[in-house]
């Protein structure tokens, strides 16, 4: 595995890999790679010649600066990782190389509604953070192939959006893979190093509460069922910045369901002060 931690290695790197004629996977993630991350690189290594992965904790994504600095870092793990999965090439980036002129004063992207409901308003900020650091990193990656997983939903639809919104002179097609859980169903997520032994253990109640959703969803009014939902995990002590049955396709809050449309069953909550998010697709 080739590591490169200046953009303009990198860029040479891949640059010689296109003139070949391969196309290169992009699989962008900030560190302490679990299992979630590696299945982004299967399918990479799957559907592509070259597969490129970045370790880049992005400043500007963190609403929090708390949560900034709690952030796990693994990287020799990571590194040992990534070489055991096959990965051709990973990129990481300091700050600097990412950020010359640093992070105020960056562009702003037109993400319209998407801002406006669940980690948009639970994270304010955030959002546009995920859309400079990406068009930053897309710039350098010239990827043809995005690798991204459905465990962060609404990321997902605001970087479908900022593919359309951004220019870039080659086609871009985002994969999105699906969640993977740990054996109990917890969505794995870096933020799991966090939790202590019993916290990890409720932490489970999340993937619980959504598979509930799915096995009692009738067609009709389903703001009972929502409201149950929360209120299971407000029972578990469960801070519940948003429980929601939406739109799959847009995200907007559905109240009463017409038996068809594909809907999601979204969530964001804190167990012992760390905040994790999952959701799923309930019919
Ligand atoms: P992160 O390092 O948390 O920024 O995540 C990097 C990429 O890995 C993002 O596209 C995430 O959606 C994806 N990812 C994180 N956790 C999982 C998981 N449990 N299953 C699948 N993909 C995941």
């Amino acid at each position: 595995m080739n590591i490169f931690r200046t953009t303009e290695e990198i860029q040479l790197h891949i640059r010689q890999a296109r003139e070949k004629g391969k196309t290169i996977g992009f699989a962008p993630t900030m560190g302490a790679l679990h299992e979630g991350h590696l299945s982004l690189i299967e399918s990479s290594k799957a559907g592509t010649d070259l597969t490129v992965v970045s370790i880049f904790v992005n400043p500007a994504q963190f609403n929090d600066p708390a949560d900034y600095k709690k952030y796990p870092i693994t990287t020799d793990k990571d590194i040992a990782m990534l070489e055991k999965s096959g990965t051709d090439v990973l990129f990481l980036p300091s700050a600097l190389e990412i950020y010359p002129h640093g992070t105020a004063g960056l562009e702003q992207y037109d993400l319209g509604y998407l801002e406006t409901l669940l980690e948009g308003v639970y994270r304010p900020g955030h959002f546009q953070g995920v859309c400079q650091v990406m068009a930053r990193l897309l710039g350098i990656v010239r990827t043809n192939h995005l690798y991204m997983g459905q465990k962060d939903y609404q990321q997902c639809m605001v970087v479908k959006r900022l593919l359309e919104l951004i220019h870039i002179d080659q086609k871009v097609q985002l994969h999105i893979c699906p969640t993977v859980r740990e054996a109990d169903g917890l969505a794995m997520s870096s933020r799991n190093l966090r939790l202590g032994p019993a916290a990890r253990q409720k932490a489970v109640v999340i993937s619980k509460v959504l598979r509930y959703v799915k096995e009692n969803l009738q067609p009709g009014d389903v703001t009972a069922l929502k409201a149950k939902a929360k209120k299971l995990l407000v029972d578990e002590q469960f801070e519940v910045d948003y429980f929601e049955v939406a739109d799959a396709g847009n995200l907007s809050p559905v109240n009463n369901w017409d038996g068809e449309t594909k809907l999601v069953a979204i969530t964001a909550a804190f167990i012992d002060g760390v905040r994790l998010i999952d959701n799923m697709i309930v019919n």
